[in-house]
């Protein structure tokens, strides 16, 4: 396979008229400069590495445009999410997922972070397959055409207070395993392949006491672990409550924290939290379109980068499915909250879009068009009504998934001028969502 780009994102720059080739889904040769031959691929614009959505819930899909009639908060939104989780089973959520990573490809995601707890059957009772809801997922990828990290979230406890842990609530127990012992052991039943790594995460210091947190880390050793962090004041209050310390010195203090861990949202820190995280190397994952959809606040993504965490983005509960803007925005925010500009530059948002976020979820051999890296390459429009004119070095400030024109993963074309393989997916996303909120 051999693709001849326009322009391309490589690791001293953009390039132009580069020659990218691959073999069994691997690059195997980039030439810049070079003179197309017969047979080459042609991909307009600009073309950078592959996109890693490093936190995704592919349910919370259902719930875009359904939630803005009543105001609330992040609380009151998790009541409509639940009750959208109570009416899935393992065919609704494999024709739903399939559609949102279908969506995320015409983004240019070519692997997703997915942060499954939807686990059991109605009232907590498992599945004939225990993990038959995480193989839905795994089969959703695939036919999408996308790479899957499964992030299977231990979730225990219903919430914190300062008396400690709540049992799950009637929904929450089809979140919930036992312990965390058995969680670790219907996730062990499930297998990595070249195209899925099976992750871990701790749902959050709400959903684990922390005297359960070892089995987990034993069980996510060198594998990719998450972990919800300080969405929400609230969280931040109960565990100081209940334990004395932020979630992040919790965390820390059991060894959750490291390289192999990434932070989603990380808004609500002390600057104690920050350099904990940063000493670490903790990636840190930030939500922009979901932490202002929910009303969240702002995280010090700056001064988590300052003090060393690596960034990545994720597009969360999907109330847009566009990573260029997830990236667009930390810069936006980092703006407003600072009143200064180029807090983080094109070069680090490319690089919490790519490498760093394909790294986050277990993919390092991803991320860059560079020899030896998987084949994913992400194509987009510099002559659109929305781009044209833009410099191809500042196009990520610029440019939004309408934009992505092409997207190969793995060598595999799976868009093509801005078509998924699988058709229209606006008809897929509404024939799996639709009976989900009709009456019962
Ligand atoms: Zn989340």
């Amino acid at each position: 396979m051999t693709w001849f780009c326009e322009h391309a994102w490589l690791d001293d720059g953009v390039r132009a008229n580069v020659r990218v080739v691959a073999d069994a889904g691997r690059i195997t040769a980039v030439t810049a400069g070079a003179d197309p031959a017969p047979g080459d691929t042609r991909l307009a614009g600009l073309v950078l590495p592959g996109f890693a959505n490093a936190h995704s819930h592919a349910f919370h899909r259902a719930l875009r445009g359904r939630t803005h009639d009543r105001g609330g908060t992040f609380w009151t939104w998790r009541e409509r999410m639940y009750a959208v989780a109570q009416r899935l089973d393992p065919d609704g959520y494999l024709a739903l997922a399939r559609a949102a990573y279908a969506e995320m490809a015409l983004a240019g995601v070519t692997a997703v972070g997915e942060f499954h707890y939807l686990h059991h059957g109605p009232g907590g009772t498992p599945y004939h397959d225990p993990n038959a809801m995480g193989r839905a997922l795994i089969a959703a990828a695939a036919d999408a055409g996308i790479r899957l990290t499964l992030l299977d979230a231990c979730y225990l406890a219903g919430g914190l207070t300062a008396g400690g842990h709540t049992p799950p609530d009637p929904v929450q127990k089809r979140f919930a395993d036992a312990d965390a012992a058995a969680w670790a052991e219907r996730v062990a039943e499930l297998a990595d392949s070249d195209t899925v790594r099976i992750g871990a995460a701790v749902h959050s210091v709400r959903a684990v006491p922390a005297d359960q947190l070892a089995p987990v880390l034993t069980a996510a050793r060198d594998r990719p672990l998450h972990a919800h962090l300080s969405e929400q004041p609230a969280e931040n209050e109960a565990c100081l409550a209940h334990y004395r310390q932020t979630p992040t010195a919790l965390l820390a203090a059991h060894g959750v924290l490291g390289e192999h861990t990434t932070a989603v949202h990380a808004t609500h820190l002390t600057s104690e939290d920050i350099r904990r995280l940063g000493g670490s190397r903790t990636t840190v994952c930030a939500c922009p379109t979901t932490e202002a959809d929910l009303g969240d606040g702002i995280g010090p993504f700056r001064a988590l980068a300052d003090a060393g965490s690596p960034l990545a983005v994720g597009s969360d509960q999907h109330a847009h499915t566009d990573l260029l803007t997830e990236a667009r925005l930390v810069e936006s925010y980092e703006r407003l909250a600072h009143r200064e500009r180029g807090r983080f530059t094109p070069p680090a948002l490319v690089a919490a879009l790519t490498e760093a976020g394909q790294a986050s979820i277990g993919w390092p051999d991803a991320g860059r068009i560079a020899p030896g890296r998987r084949a994913d390459l992400v194509a987009v429009a510099l002559d659109t009504a929305r781009t044209a004119g833009t410099t191809p070095e500042q196009a990520v400030l610029v440019a939004t998934a309408p934009d992505v024109h092409t997207v190969i993963v793995d060598g595999r074309q799976v868009v093509t001028a801005g078509r998924h393989l699988l058709g229209d997916v606006g008809a897929h996303l509404r024939t799996a969502i639709e009976p989900l909120w009709e009456k019962p």
